[in-house]
C-alpha cells in the first residue's frame, strides 16, 4: 500500500491556512489497485480543519495560478501548480475507481444526466427515477443494471506512475 500526505501550499498568503492532499493506493484482488484521495484545508493557526474531504471541486485553475474558492494558493515547492493540477485532474477521474455505481457504457448517460439534473438524482432514494431511464436499468451493451454493483475501473500505468511519483512529496508532520 502506498500512502502520500502532500503538503500543497496555503491559501491566501503565507500565513493562510495550509493544505494538505492525501493519496492512497493499494493493491487489493488480483492485481488490481483502489486510489483514493482527500483533502484537508486548516485554518490560519492550524488548530482547525476549515474544509476536509472530497475538496476537490473548489480548487481552480487559470495558467500558472491556483485558487481555492476563489482564494489564491501560495503553492509550496518542490509542488507546482502544474502538478497540483494533474493531482486534481486524477482525483477527478479516478478517486474510488472500484466503487462506479454505473459500468463503463453507462458513464457518458451519467455525466449528462448529472449536468441535467444534479447530483439528486444518483441519490439511492431515487432508484426508480434512475432505472426509468431504460439505459440505467439495463444497459444496451452488457445488460448491467445501474447501482446493483460497484463496477472497477482499472487505473492506466501512467496514473499509477504519476500517483507512486507522489511519494516525493510526502511530508512529515
Ligand atoms: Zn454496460
Amino acid at each position: 500500500m502506498m500512502k502520500t500526505k502532500i503538503d500543497v501550499g496555503r491559501v491566501g498568503n503565507a500565513r493562510g491556512g495550509s493544505v494538505e492532499i492525501e493519496i492512497e493506493m493499494e493493491d487489493y484482488g488480483k492485481s488490481r489497485k483502489r486510489l483514493s484521495i482527500c483533502g484537508n484545508v486548516w485554518n490560519a493557526r492550524h488548530s482547525d480543519i476549515e474544509s476536509g474531504g472530497q475538496i476537490l471541486d473548489h480548487f481552480t485553475f487559470s495558467p500558472g495560478r491556483v485558487f481555492y474558492y476563489g482564494e489564491p494558493v501560495v503553492v509550496k515547492p518542490p509542488m507546482t501548480v502544474t502538478i497540483l493540477k494533474r493531482i486534481v485532474d486524477v482525483w477527478k477521474r479516478w478517486h474510488l475507481n472500484d466503487m462506479h455505481a454505473e459500468c463503463e457504457h453507462q458513464e457518458k448517460l451519467k455525466s449528462s444526466m448529472l449536468e441535467k439534473h444534479g447530483e439528486g438524482f444518483f441519490y439511492a432514494s431515487n432508484i426508480d427515477g434512475i432505472w426509468s431511464e431504460p439505459e440505467f436499468s439495463a444497459c444496451s451493451v452488457c445488460g448491467y443494471r445501474y447501482g446493483t454493483a460497484w463496477t472497477y475501473r482499472e487505473l492506466p500505468s501512467d496514473v499509477v506512475a504519476f500517483v507512486n511519483m507522489m511519494s516525493r512529496f510526502q511530508f512529515n508532520f
